[in-house]
């Protein structure tokens, strides 16, 4: 996973400044950054938590828009609004870091919810208003194109949609959101004496004990079933909402309103479909094989859903790393054999501090890539204790934290992210190139079962993420239908995509199982992205097999290019296609097959 958000504190925080830390900056775990270039607009030092010292400079920028006399105005204007952004952007980060590394400092927490509750809503409105005064300047037409062809069509975009009728509705759509969050969060059992969350609960799935995996996993399908209404309840309220959002703007449904709304412009609902068809034709074979071999080898009639996570083989799990300064040494090992220059940029990361990756009491959970957006430098979050799954972790966010560095030459601060398709090819790669070494953590029949592990893991995203994303076209072009109509149709995707699990006598666990999909409630749409991104970065690994030299330098230069191209030549960079077809498909799901029987 990767978030970037930005947070802030009470500081007079100034790279390239001598700098006094306010208390809560002190518990970020790196010390003052090297700035990346001098500052044009803003002051060398200055409170970016203090909206006071920040609304001058949008005063400015406003006033100074109207007095550009040339193209070459225009584009140091945006220049000097891109040094805004990234300041508050960096600011945002920072107070968000030092909050998740230090949960139990109420500084942090109180430094972070200052910037979101008395700084980011202040800060929608001005920006809106730059976006629309550049979209309307006289001049945009004679900026070079294509350059600011992405940028201008994305800000257009958000111009476009924009409906203050909508405020209020979006504002409804959040609590439930949050209600959504706080019922999947406070949902408990007990379990053999001891109160446990649902989470919690997860790690008994992967026990060898038969019965005890069955106990857990019924146990917590029947508290969700005892949920089931208040979930159904909650989203039928969402669909309202987002029916009369989409239906505001002037959309025939909130699919088309959600595709845009997501910058999809170079992929359709057909486009999706015809991603479903391909999977159910070419990925779903792989996966009943993998799942009838794993029923063989686990002694079963049939597979149950309490099946699904624990090692075949009844092997204890795997031990990559003692500690965690153990982990990056062997990480860095990793990326010694893999590249130079990424080796070099892991390094940097350390030298730097810019890695937080210990668990231990008083931290955030999970994991994350941040980027400090003024000094062009990424941040790693997460909470390492001795699992192959930590590893799998800091090799995907060392793909977000390289996709950083390579945007640093970028002046814009649009273009130094790119689109969340793409940004998952940079760190799924990364997984699957780096495995490539992972003796670094193992012996040999120990590197074997880990890339095993991975790449059944790659297999079976694929049909997951079909039911999800086809459950939801499916939804949100029916408007009116009944709760009963949605559970019939998840059921039927569930038997299209689900492989050869047997949910004898769980039937109604299976009818609600998408409540668990907080994508579904939280983030409508957004999910067959990671289905795109895993193609990428598949081809990716296949060019690998075929020329590894040229496959990471195809790779890096995709990365450098940030967000400033539209994703099929982001694609196109790193050598793949950007299309979702059995063509594309089935040489991946050859390679995966080849690989995993040599494993
Ligand atoms: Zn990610």
């Amino acid at each position: 996973m990767d978030v970037s958000v930005p947070k802030p504190v009470p500081l007079g925080i100034a790279p390239h400044a001598p700098t006094r830390y306010p208390p809560a900056m002190k518990l970020l775990p790196f010390d003052t950054l090297p700035a990346y270039k001098p500052r044009r607009l803003l002051p060398a030092a200055m409170d970016l938590g203090d909206w006071s010292q920040i609304r001058p400079l949008f005063d400015q920028l406003e006033q100074r828009a109207a007095r550009c006399a040339s193209a070459a105005d225009l584009e140091s204007w945006l220049l000097d609004w891109s040094e805004l952004s990234a300041a508050l952007d960096e600011e945002s980060s920072k107070r968000y870091i030092a909050m998740t590394c230090h949960t139990d400092d109420a500084g942090a927490e109180k430094a972070y919810l200052h910037f979101v509750e008395h700084i980011e809503p202040q800060l929608k409105p001005r920006q809106f208003e730059l976006a629309k005064i550049y979209i309307a300047h006289r001049l945009r037409p004679q900026l070079a194109s294509p350059r600011f062809h992405v940028f201008d069509r994305d800000t257009k975009n958000q111009l476009d949609l924009f409906r203050p009728e909508s405020v209020p509705l979006e504002t409804e759509e959040a609590k439930l959101s949050q209600q959504y969050q706080k019922l999947s969060g406070s949902l408990t059992v007990r379990f053999r004496g001891e109160e446990k969350t649902l989470v919690q609960m997860g790690r008994y799935l992967e026990e060898p004990d038969r019965v005890l995996r069955q106990e857990a996993w019924e146990l917590v399908a029947n508290r969700r079933l005892q949920e089931a209404d208040k979930f159904e309840e909650i989203f039928d309220q969402m669909l309202e909402l987002r029916w009369q959002i989409a239906t505001q703007a002037g959309f025939e449904n909130y699919r088309d309103y959600a595709f845009r709304r997501l910058g999809r412009f170079d992929y359709l609902p057909a486009d999706c479909e015809q991603f479903h068809d391909a999977v159910e034709r070419e990925i779903l074979p792989v996966v009943r094989e993998l799942q009838a071999e794993r029923r063989r080898q686990l002694k079963l009639d049939t597979l149950r859903p309490w099946d699904l996570a624990v090692d075949p083989l009844n092997r204890p799990p795997l031990k990559p790393f003692a500690n965690v300064d153990d982990m990056v040494s062997r990480t860095q090992q990793i990326f010694n054999r893999l590249d130079g220059e990424l080796s070099a940029g892991f390094q940097r990361m350390q030298d730097l501090k810019l890695l937080d990756l210990a668990n231990r009491k008083g931290k955030a959970p999970g994991g994350y890539q941040s980027t400090l957006a003024e000094a062009r430098l990424p941040f790693i979050f997460m909470n390492a204790v001795g699992l192959q799954r930590d590893v799998e972790t800091i090799l995907h966010e060392a793909g977000h934290a390289f996709h950083a560095l390579a945007t640093r030459g970028e002046d814009l601060y649009a273009y130094r992210s790119a689109p969340i398709e793409f940004c998952e090819v940079a760190s799924m790669s990364m997984e699957l190139l780096g495995n490539e070494f992972i003796e670094a953590f193992y012996n040999p029949a120990d590197a074997n079962r880990a890339r095993r592990t991975h790449l059944e893991g790659i297999a079976g995203i694929f049909p997951w993420i079909a039911t999800v994303d086809a459950f939801q076209h499916w939804i949100y072009t029916h408007p009116g239908h009944t709760r009963l109509e949605r559970s019939d149709t998840w059921v039927k995707l569930m038997e299209r995509f689900g492989g050869e699990v047997d949910w004898g006598g769980c039937e109604a666990a299976r009818a609600s199982l998408w409540h668990r999909q907080l994508h579904i409630f939280i983030h409508p749409f957004y999910y067959i992205e990671y289905g795109i991104a895993q193609l990428g970065a598949l081809q990716v690994w296949a060019h690998s097999k075929r020329d590894k030299a040229r496959a990471l330098k195809d790779y890096k230069k995709a990365l450098e290019l940030g967000g400033s191209r539209p994703l099929p030549e982001l694609f196109e960079a790193a050598g793949c296609r950007f299309e979702f077809d059995g063509a594309t498909i089935q040489p991946l799901v050859g390679l995966l097959r080849e690989e995993l029987a040599k494993l």
